[in-house]
């Protein structure tokens, strides 16, 4: 463990008094009507960050009438695309003039480094800009080709009143890849921040204030998933839900909506391989491995948990993966040279742990790490960067989501058993191909059951490619214009054109 890049305590001044959240709804600031409220801790420091109204189904009633209310007065929905941008284009601007108040209670609540909420805050000013854009230029279609007295028009309209649930893992990311969207198609909004990391969604909430958003378009509740969540996915005035977190909660979120036959658009988990060939640019790909697993302390959907790499190079690879792996500074989320923060909570440290542990009861072997990790001065809540080789396809970590800094290496000898191999998952979020041929580079791409593929990179993102999931990954898309699409309805519109008296009825 010595031979890691660890950063004990920073100096970094704490706040004295946590962050107070509220919910908003129908434009106002409330409690809940007890007072409930709940604590989160910081996971790396202990700090008391914030203390949040617990929310109740009472709560989310109340939040998702109020968005009915605004929808139904068109007070949002049918006003121009040109002035929804103009909303969308300020908030940008304030989240911008915001970023470091919203960054450091990200990294307070989450354990993520701050050079990293820094960026996710201010790049999540770019989204709200696209999503601005595209307020402006929607539009659907006609049709001047059904006959002299016939014209057919294809309408675009916002979905209506949307459900937003969202994780702990990017609070304030996974929020500006959906919120702006609903809100540039006209949408009004229900929503729920993962209880661990409620505070920036509320920060946000302040903002659309300042910008002029009008009141019950956005409506924020706090509280647990059971008790706000639940009523969100359910509630006849939803008219779609876009959930973002574990398979298991899409699940049951999706039979929950099925009832009253809501559109729903899940972003779930992956079990994501980078598949590297002897003629890769090697040093470029061990690079994008290390990167892709430590990221976000491996806590993230498009985790690049397992490669599969051709098994002449295998060795060389891992090698230079853990050379690279100790390279890479663990510590503390306040200091700006820290990579690779804290893990979310104990049990989740536990979880990870656990898969670690039965990888190597199955036979796999530790080539660095495989243990929690203690940084002086902060304690024990971070998991060290561990690398695991000798995995086989039918382990647990090989098919499994670990959410953790653990890379699993599996190998293959042809382009046909790598390509069995990263389809041999229930996920299909994202994939990856190094090679310097072009040919076995698109034909990975055709042929690999993933939402997105990376070639010779990886976790490259725009605002304008769209992002989402096959098989059990998720259902829809984010971002792009096919994220931007899923809330908007289509309605048809024919349309006969002058009296021609062809009537049904013969005289
Ligand atoms: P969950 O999927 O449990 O939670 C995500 C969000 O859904 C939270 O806001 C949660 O509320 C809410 N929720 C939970 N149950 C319901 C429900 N019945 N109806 C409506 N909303 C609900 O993720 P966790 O935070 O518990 O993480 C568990 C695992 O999920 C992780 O270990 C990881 O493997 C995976 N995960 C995947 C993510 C991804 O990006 N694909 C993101 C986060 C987690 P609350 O938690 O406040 O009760």
């Amino acid at each position: 463990m010595t031979e890691l890049t660890i950063i004990s305590a920073s100096s970094a001044a704490l706040p004295r008094e946590p962050f107070l959240g509220r919910h908003f709804i129908g434009g106002e600031w409330r409690d809940s009507p007890a007072g409930e409220t709940y604590d989160r801790l910081s996971p790396a420091h202990g700090v008391h960050v914030s203390r949040s109204a617990l929310g109740a189904a009472s709560d989310a009633e109340a939040a998702i009438v109020a968005a009915r209310k605004a929808f139904d007065s068109g007070v949002w929905s049918r006003i121009p695309g040109k002035a929804r941008a103009l909303v969308l284009l300020r908030v940008a601007d304030l989240i911008e003039e915001n970023v470091e108040r919203m960054a450091l209670i990200e990294t307070l609540e989450t354990g993520k480094p701050i050079t990293q909420s820094r960026n996710e805050v201010s790049g999540a000013a770019d989204l709200w800009r696209y999503a601005a854009a595209l307020a402006r230029t929607v539009h659907g279609d006609s049709h001047n080709t059904l006959g002299d007295d016939m014209l057919g028009i294809v309408l675009k309209e916002p979905i209506g009143v949307v459900s937003i649930i969202t994780p702990w893992n990017f609070p304030f990311w996974i929020l500006s890849q959906k919120l702006p969207f609903a809100l540039a198609a006209g949408c009004t909004t229900v929503v729920k921040p993962s209880e661990m990391t409620p505070s920036t969604t509320v920060m946000l909430g302040e903002l659309l204030v300042e910008a002029g958003l009008p009141a019950g378009v956005v409506n924020i509740v706090l509280g647990y998933g059971g008790d706000v969540g639940s009523l969100m996915t359910t509630h006849d005035a939803v008219d779609m839900v876009t959930f973002t977190g574990s398979t298991l909660v899409g699940k049951t979120i999706s039979a929950a909506a099925s009832k009253t036959l809501k559109k729903v658009a899940l972003e779930l988990g992956g079990k994501n391989p980078q598949v590297i060939f002897p003629d890769a640019d090697i040093e470029s790909a061990a690079d994008a491995v290390t990167f892709g697993i430590y990221f976000n302390t491996g806590q993230c959907c498009n985790s690049g948990s397992r490669i599969i790499v051709h098994e002449d190079i295998a060795d060389e690879i891992t090698e230079r993966v853990v050379a690279l792996s100790k390279k890479v500074a663990f510590g503390d989320p306040l200091d700006p040279k820290t990579q690779v923060g804290a893990i979310i909570t104990t049990q989740h440290q536990g979880k990870i742990d656990d898969y670690v542990r039965a990888a190597v009861a199955a036979g796999a072997e530790i080539a660095l790490g495989g243990g929690p990790l203690v940084v002086p001065g902060l304690g024990g809540q971070f998991y060290q960067p561990t690398v695991l080789r000798g995995v086989t396809p039918e382990m647990a970590i090989a098919r499994e989501e670990v959410f953790g800094p653990v890379l699993s290496v599996l190998t293959f000898r042809t382009l046909d058993e790598a390509i069995a191999l990263t389809n041999d998952a229930t996920y299909g979020l994202s994939a990856g191909i190094w090679s310097e041929n072009v040919h076995t580079c698109l034909e990975f791409c055709r042929r690999a059951q993933a939402g997105t593929v990376w070639t010779n990179t990886w976790m490259d993102g725009f605002p304008e490619l769209t992002f989402g999931g096959m098989k059990q990954s998720g259902a829809g898309r984010e971002i792009g214009k096919y994220g931007f699409e899923e809330f908007l309805e289509i309605k048809t519109l024919a349309m006969r054109v002058g009296r021609t008296r062809d009537n049904w009825v013969r005289d």
